[in-house]
């Protein structure tokens, strides 16, 4: 007796070769039935054997095309419909959109081709298939088809057609499909827009970066500097070039060279070789890269090749510089115009292609962290537009995001898209950039926002430009936001501890927040902790400069002269605080390192966020297990008093304790007692489960110390998985806040 079954599987399921996948695996177990696209994920109907389906079901989890993933599965049996075969049917794109799958990483099948003297691909930059290739950065609108992709103008030769339309060929439906005849090429160009006459501009490239130069190299979604990483003095000169003295720099190599440069895990090996192909922090080995790559760090940022035009360059050339292709926090540039307009102090020459980029996306970044899989510093290239699932229905959304590091979100229902990395909103440049993806945003996925959701700081740009939208306005604090994103991401709908460490963010009292302990939930939270509040001397401005940070809490709460300037400077600094004057007043943890960093000269002034706190992690050493006093004032809410820590930390200084142990004894500090605060919160209020945001968590020694911690002490412990611990994952926070808020307000 014949079954059938009804599936709808949701995830990374279209334009990722999943339909002809599906196709195969049910014509190979003999089922009828078919599938089809539908507006959020594939629907599929089997019918045969009840062996045949449960095999066909089994082998779809596990031998699924490398790019798709499935999120959720829903099987209902239904009556027999006696299919004759078993069939790819037309998308249903009525009720809306398709999904757009992200970039993919060139695959396996696509790279012996592109290597293989008599294939027809042989060495042609733009090699791609059903399974790997462009996506986000090529589409135009929705839904996804050649025709609305910056493949479009491109028309296919006879061979890429016949491929196209045949269903047992692994480019069925491959959008991009293009070949040496008919696809897009590449060429090469000095920096004032003069082509270079050569027929191997890639091997003229190469010859460029082993002479030293530095040249800009268009890729998938936007253009990379590059330079040999080998080579200390273009290392250098682009470091001069791009005043950038110390913030490292991303690198490129094949992944058989991995082990010679980094302590790769089996774990890293498998998220870096995944078709998101990210940018992974690994732990530095020996000299080969040259130091200038990445200063005073432990680790080097690697990439593999992820592009056909990166594995033809890394063939020449084994370990290339690749950093995102802009000038300060401007975004990532995106073509020839661009790059001449504004790299021409940087580079002599640019490698470009005639394929359109229409959408501008990053690097993922990101490391694994221990146990939990891969924490993700950066979400962009390999992850966006991929919708992640809200905890609840929302109206249809807009959070407009943070001010740096912003992303913005856009939702509806129960799915939260999450823009690609924006960048800092303080130039016209990346406002345009945020505009422009909004725009798209709303577009592809059809969402018109009723309600704008923003951050509560007044002078915000992301806030100013919520106000000058149409719809209902709403804000949410910003750790309250950070806390709401953690839960929503882990679908958390109890009553959790919310521990944020963070830079930045202002609070509901005008102070600026940083060291939060919250309860609640999604619906409702309540700050019941906080680091004490400390003055910043000149506001903000001072987050440049941690050594006057230093200065101001150790005269603040110790009445000490740190020697960290001179000493009319630091005059100054003690009036401000003696007066009150031209102070803000701050429980930011961020600031406590900056502060811990300067006192200790590991850090006077930074280059680029976080610096100090990143310098104070990287010299912590391993396996010391004390910390130093702090005290906990039992008020409502209770604050964290540390004139004790600070004194502690200032005596061992004094009597030549070393700056790795003061740093480890540190870290173990704050472990020691955000458990301690979490203990007293669980006592009075039952909570078992925690929750850790902020930038702060960004600091891999700090959260693998906190989680093993607070696992030791039996509390459950729930950390971002899709999302950064950095303002990356505010506009998604904002949206869940955003919408509670919204309905707890029209109950009232
Ligand atoms: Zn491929
Ligand atoms: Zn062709
Ligand atoms: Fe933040």
């Amino acid at each position: 007796m014949p079954k059938r079954k009804k599936l709808r599987v949701k995830g990374i399921v279209q334009g990722v070769g999943f339909r002809p996948f599906v196709y195969r695996l049910a014509r190979s177990l003999r089922l009828k039935g078919f599938v089809r696209n539908t507006t959020n994920g594939v629907e599929i109907e089997v019918e045969g054997s009840a062996a045949g389906i449960d095999r066909f079901i089994e082998s779809m989890l596990d031998s699924k095309p490398p790019a798709a993933r499935i999120d959720k599965i829903r099987i209902d049996t239904a009556p027999n419909k006696a299919y004759r075969e078993f069939s790819i049917k037309e998308s249903t794109t009525s009720t809306g959109f398709t999904q757009i799958s992200p970039d993919i990483a060139t695959c396996n099948d696509c790279l012996k081709e592109m290597n293989d003297p008599h294939d027809r691909r042989y060495k042609f930059p733009f090699i791609n298939c059903t399974n790997c290739g462009p996506r986000y950065s090529i589409i135009i609108k929705t839904p996804y088809d050649r025709a609305r992709t910056s493949m479009h103008e491109f028309k296919m030769c006879v061979d890429c057609e016949k491929e196209f339309q045949e269903i047992s060929d692994r480019r069925f439906h491959a959008q991009p499909d293009c070949c040496l005849v008919c696809g897009p090429t590449y060429s090469l160009h000095t920096i004032s827009g003069e082509k270079v006459e050569t027929d191997k501009p890639i091997l003229r490239t190469v010859e460029s970066l082993k002479r030293g130069d530095i040249v800009a190299i268009k890729g998938v979604g936007g253009f990379h500097i590059a330079c040999d990483a080998l080579n200390r003095d273009a290392v250098t000169r682009l470091r001069r070039l791009k005043h950038r003295p110390t913030k490292p720099f991303a690198i490129m190599a094949n992944k058989h060279d991995l082990h010679r440069i980094t302590y790769i895990n089996a774990d890293e090996k498998k998220v870096i070789e995944s078709p998101i192909a990210p940018i992974m922090l690994l732990r530095k080995r020996g000299k080969t890269i040259c130091e200038e790559v990445a200063p005073n760090n432990p680790y080097l940022g690697v990439m593999i090749p992820y592009a056909p035009i990166h594995h033809l360059l890394l063939a020449e050339m084994p370990y290339l510089v690749m950093t995102s292709a802009n000038i300060q926090d401007e975004p990532i540039v995106k073509n020839a115009e661009e790059v001449e307009r504004k790299l021409s102090r940087l580079v002599s020459l640019y490698l470009d292609h005639n394929r359109n980029i229409e959408n501008r996306c990053d690097d993922s970044v990101g490391y694994h962290l221990n146990n939990r899989g891969f924490s993700i510093i950066r979400r962009s290239r390999g992850y966006v537009p991929i919708p992640i699932d809200l905890p609840i229905a929302v109206k249809p959304t807009l959070a407009v995001g943070p001010y740096l590091k912003n992303t913005f979100t856009l939702a509806n229902s129960e799915e939260a898209y999450v823009s690609p990395h924006i960048g800092d909103l303080d130039n016209l440049e990346t406002l345009q950039f945020y505009d422009e993806m909004v725009t798209k945003y709303k577009r592809w996925f059809g969402i018109d926002p009723q309600l704008i959701i923003h951050d509560l700081h007044p002078d915000y740009l992301s806030t100013k430009i919520a106000q000058t939208m149409p719809g209902q306005k709403i804000g949410i604090q910003h750790h309250i936001a950070h806390f709401v994103s953690c839960l929503g991401e882990n679908a958390t709908l109890t009553n959790t501890i919310g521990i944020i460490f963070d830079g930045t963010g202002y609070g509901l009292d005008g102070k600026i927040w940083g060291g939060e302990f919250f309860i609640g939930s999604i619906t409702d939270q309540k700050r019941v902790a906080h680091l004490q509040y400390l003055p910043l001397p000149g506001g903000e401005s001072s987050i440049r400069k941690p050594y006057r940070i230093a200065i101001a809490y150790a005269h603040k709460l110790l009445h000490e002269d740190m020697h960290l300037t001179t000493d009319s400077e630091t005059k100054i600094i003690k009036t401000m605080i003696d007066e009150n004057r031209n102070l803000v007043y701050t429980s930011s943890i961020g600031r406590l390192f900056d502060c811990i960093s300067a006192m200790l000269h590991v850090t006077r002034e930074i280059t680029y966020e976080a610096e100090a706190a990143i310098n104070l992690e990287y010299i912590a050493a391993h396996g010391v297990t004390t910390h130093y006093p702090y005290r906990i004032h039992e008020s409502e809410p209770m604050t964290v008093e540390i004139e004790d820590t600070l004194a502690a930390i200032v005596k061992d200084t004094r009597s030549g304790i070393s700056n790795k142990r003061i740093s480890a004894k540190f870290h173990n500090t704050l472990a020691v007692l955000s458990l301690d605060v979490a203990k007293r919160l669980r006592q009075r209020y039952g909570i078992k489960r925690v929750c850790f945001s902020g930038g702060v968590f960004q600091n891999r020694y700090l959260l693998n110390l906190m989680i093993r911690y607070f696992l030791a002490d039996g509390f459950e412990v729930s950390t971002h998985r899709r999302l950064p611990n950095n303002d990356g994952c505010i506009s998604y926070g904002q949206t869940i806040a955003g919408n509670t808020k919204e309905i707890s307000g029209r109950n009232k």
